[in-house]
């Protein structure tokens, strides 16, 4: 199947997308790792996820946050 997906800013065919590391937050605390889709021409942002690939924080009783 052919690529067709064109990035919004540059106008460049989606053929690679650089894969960044980024971390959820809400209200201010870090929830999620998540990865970031930028255009590898021009850097925009092409879309977030959460990572499906990380397990959430184990949440032991007595796990001091921070
Ligand atoms: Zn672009």
């Amino acid at each position: 199947m052919a690529i067709q997906g064109l990035c919004p800013k540059c106008g460049k065919r989606v053929l690679h997308v650089n894969v960044e590391n980024t971390v959820g937050v809400v209200e201010g605390n870090s929830k999620a790792r998540c990865l970031c889709f930028t255009c590898i021409h021009c850097n925009t942002v092409l879309g977030v996820q959460i990572d499906q690939r990380s397990k959430p924080r184990p949440r032991k009783k007595d796990d001091v946050p921070g």
